[in-house]
């Protein structure tokens, strides 16, 4: 658990499980590059991703964007939010930035099927719902942890644009998913953005060509994730990312004429 702030919006991250990947395998056309990044990767040569979630306290309002991978991988997101002195009942909205399994994991209380944000109001991408919904549903996160919101009429769509409080702003930022959506803060003359997906390692500001293998249209989320990293390194944004390693807050910066990730410290 971390807490900051950007102007009166206060951003708190939330920890829920750990995962390494064989880094060939998530960057499959990185090839010989990847020597250049050994010092990142795990002493396995995985490389380790967090998954996060990020609280947003704003306008009088508290937002939990994303939802973790949920209780069967040992999440911890639960935990988290009690440290961070928040109950579940006392989300408002609950905001996908896509409908990965990863981001959507505690929606459901297992134990009675209603859903764990026992107040909240589901705002689910309408691009990732078009694209679940449009082919038949085998057993799936989806069908575990959103349809049941639909059917139980918890669940709402949004668009590009859509402005959650008068300090949060929804950006479509598709590729990753094509509904992929990102959250915009402006505060008292700050600026911040939750990214989601858009890009899930330091490795990935540095080597913004590199295709990813989680991407559902690679070329797209290469041109979002070159937009939105020239738009953050331009606006000095403090940045949340879903798969940095935890707080996964930071800055894009240029060194010596390199984009690079500058975290602040967890
Ligand atoms: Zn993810």
């Amino acid at each position: 658990m971390h807490r900051t702030r950007v102007g009166d919006v206060e951003i708190v991250s939330l920890f829920d499980v750990y995962f390494g990947f064989d880094p060939h395998r998530v960057w499959p056309t990185a090839g010989d590059g990847l020597e250049a990044y050994r010092d990142r990767l795990e002493p396995n040569g995985d490389i380790g991703m967090d998954c996060l979630c990020f609280l947003l306290r704003a306008d009088g309002r508290t937002i939990l964007v994303d939802t973790g991978l949920g209780p069967e991988s040992g999440g911890v997101l639960l935990e988290e939010l009690r440290e961070a002195g928040v109950r579940p009942e006392e989300v408002d909205d609950v905001i996908f930035t896509h409908l990965h399994g990863d981001h959507t994991g505690w929606n459901i209380d297992r134990a009675t099927g209603e859903p764990l944000f026992t107040r909240a109001r589901y705002l689910v991408p309408r691009g990732d719902w078009d694209e679940q919904t449009s082919r038949a549903q085998p057993a799936s996160s989806f069908t575990r942890d959103i349809a049941p919101l639909n059917l139980m009429k918890r669940m709402e769509l949004v668009d590009d644009g859509r402005v959650l409080t008068p300090s949060l702003t929804t950006v479509h930022t598709p590729g990753h998913t094509l509904g992929h959506m990102s959250i915009a803060v402006h505060s008292a003359g700050e600026r911040g953005f939750i990214l989601g997906d858009v890009f899930l390692t330091t490795i990935d500001v540095e080597q913004d060509g590199w295709s990813g293998m989680f991407d559902t249209d690679m070329e797209l989320a290469t041109k979002t994730r070159r937009a939105i990293l020239d738009r953050l390194e331009a606006d000095g944004s403090l940045v949340g990312a879903a798969h940095l390693r935890a707080p996964g807050l930071g800055r894009v910066v240029r060194v010596d004429g390199k984009r690079v990730w500058q975290g602040i410290a967890p």
